[in-house]
């Protein structure tokens, strides 16, 4: 059985340079490439960072059945194909998501073994700075996308890990710490490597209630009325 990863985060957070570096890192890993309806982006191509289809296409996916699940986000359809998940098994690779919150949920609801990693950033300061250093939006849908990033952010304890973007190379080794020690956890009895128990401690430190402390700081930095706990 394939691992599945969901990788959410809000805009600017860094998840597509940390899954950039993830695949540069570990192996029989396949990457979901979505369906959307939003125009592309910057450098985008067609079949590599999306499948850019028009509204017409994607309903008739969507009568076709032919998505895990989709939603609408920033007013643009969004859908994870299920053929992406019948060829990574068939290749007996593992595979991952790059999805929203919405769309987190409903693939947990239908597979409740995936695994689920949020990712945030330093603070709300640093994601402005980002989403504007990243030099790719509107000023109009930077301020968008912060509000957006604020209430995205409330969900956060839905998932399983929560990795904070700080210091770029350091994330990217924790995510893929997690990726591996999911990979570990599913072959018990094998004994561990002073390396993988290394990586397994790394991984637990991102888990949900190991994080819950470290990310109040964030969440009061987005919303200061956000409080413990909830
Ligand atoms: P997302 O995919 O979450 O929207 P990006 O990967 O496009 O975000 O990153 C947003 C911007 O922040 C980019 O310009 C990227 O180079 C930069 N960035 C990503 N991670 C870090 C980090 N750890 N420190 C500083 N800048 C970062
Ligand atoms: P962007 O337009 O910035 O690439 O993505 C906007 C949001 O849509 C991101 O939060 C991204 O994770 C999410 N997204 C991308 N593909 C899918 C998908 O297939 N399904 C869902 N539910 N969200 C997606």
């Amino acid at each position: 059985m394939s691992i599945v990863y969901i990788i959410s985060a809000p805009s600017g957070s860094g998840k597509s340079t940390l899954v950039n570096e993830l695949f540069k890192m570990v192996r029989n890993l396949d990457f979901s490439i979505s369906y959307t309806t939003r125009p592309p982006r910057g450098s985008e191509q067609n079949g590599k960072e999306y499948f850019f289809v028009s509204r017409e296409e994607f309903e008739a996916m969507i009568v076709a059945d032919e998505f895990l699940e989709h939603a609408t986000v920033f007013g643009n359809y969004y859908g994870t194909a299920r053929r992406f998940l019948r060829e990574a098994e068939n290749r007996s690779n593992d595979l991952l998501l790059d999805i929203d919150v919405q769309g987190a949920s409903k693939i947990k609801e239908k597979i409740p073994e995936a695994v689920s990693i949020f990712i945030l950033p330093p603070d709300r300061d640093k994601l402005e700075w980002r989403l504007r250093t990243r030099g790719l939006d509107s000023e109009q849908v930077i301020r968008r996308r912060l509000d957006t990033a604020r209430r995205e952010i409330e969900n956060y304890s839905k998932y399983d890990y929560i990795l904070v973007n700080n210091l770029l190379e350091q994330s990217a080794d924790e995510l893929k710490d997690i990726v591996l020690a999911e990979r570990l956890r599913r072959n018990r009895g094998v004994e561990l490597s002073e390396e993988e128990k290394r990586l397994v401690r790394t991984a637990q430190a991102c888990q949900l209630e190991e994080a819950r402390e470290r990310v109040q700081p964030i969440l009061a930095s987005f919303n200061p009325q956000m409080v413990k706990g909830t």
